[in-house]
């Protein structure tokens, strides 16, 4: 059976060990499988690291990113699978998410596809707002157009430099949502906290209502953003998406 190609883009990341040299490492072995063809690599990337605990960042080493593109021949299951044996053949522990670690890999695109299954959802769903996968994106894909934001890796990149930046939130309790605006005014003075007013601009119109509510697919596309991962509070969402796109 003729199997189609696609090219995928992986996310490298680790924070402990020799990093870059097993980002390396990584990709040879990814190489090396069955239907998979790595074909470029960015340069790595250090950045602040972004941790469960808001007080605690100091006490972890440096996040180390990078960016590979590889061919392949698998579906996306079967690449998430050999991405997944490679982490554990380089020493990945499964521990606290966003902890120290020494490889991990994220598969941020497969083609064109979008997925949503328990193990897999494509693109990853803060590929398009994180500068550690954006800026060594940028290095090797900057014209690829994200599936679902439906604007191009630079664009994605550029907008989260413009100043200054302005994070609104829409659909959820308006007490709670202007406590969270006061609380994270006085800890980001640089950056503009608003309930979201139809008709605006923003960098991030953070949804705090219900995943399946019709209003949220009426909010501007590229801004919008459902909280996913650890943190369901307005709060705390908000401190991982300051630090994600380094705002
Ligand atoms: P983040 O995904 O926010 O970067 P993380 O990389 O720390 O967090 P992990 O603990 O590595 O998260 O992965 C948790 C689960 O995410 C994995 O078991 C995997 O099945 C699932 N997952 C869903 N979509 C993807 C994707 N696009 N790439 C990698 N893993 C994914
Ligand atoms: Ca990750
Ligand atoms: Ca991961």
């Amino acid at each position: 059976m003729n199997r189609s190609q696609f090219s995928a883009f992986v996310g490298l990341g680790g924070n402990s060990g020799p990093v870059a040299e097993t980002f390396v490492r990584a990709c040879a072995a990814l190489d090396a499988m069955p239907g998979i063809h790595v074909t470029q690599m960015s340069g790595v990337l250090e950045t602040r690291p972004v941790s469960v605990d808001h007080d605690c960042t100091s006490l972890q080493p440096a996040y180390v990113n990078a960016v590979a593109r590889l061919e392949t021949t698998l579906a996306p299951l079967e690449l998430l699978d050999a991405l997944q044996a490679v982490e554990l053949q380089f020493g990945r522990i499964r521990r606290e998410r966003w902890g120290a670690r020494t490889l991990d890999l994220d598969l941020l695109f497969f083609g064109g596809q979008i997925l949503d299954l328990p193990r897999l959802t494509l693109p990853h769903p803060a590929a398009w707002y994180r500068r550690f996968v954006l800026d060594p994106l940028v290095e090797i894909a900057p014209n690829a157009i994200h599936p679902v934001k439906l604007v191009t890796i630079r664009e994605l990149q550029s907008r989260l430099l413009h100043q200054p930046a302005k994070i609104c939130f829409a659909g959820g309790d308006p007490a709670l949502t202007q406590s969270a605006i006061h609380a994270l005014r006085l800890e980001f003075p640089a950056i503009l906290f608003e309930p979201w007013a139809p008709g605006g601009e923003a960098t991030f119109i953070v949804w705090l209502g219900e995943a399946s509510d019709p209003e949220f697919s009426r909010l501007p596309l590229v801004p919008r953003v459902q909280p996913y991962g650890p943190a369901s509070d307005p709060v705390g969402f908000a401190r991982v998406l300051v630090a994600s796109a380094a705002l």
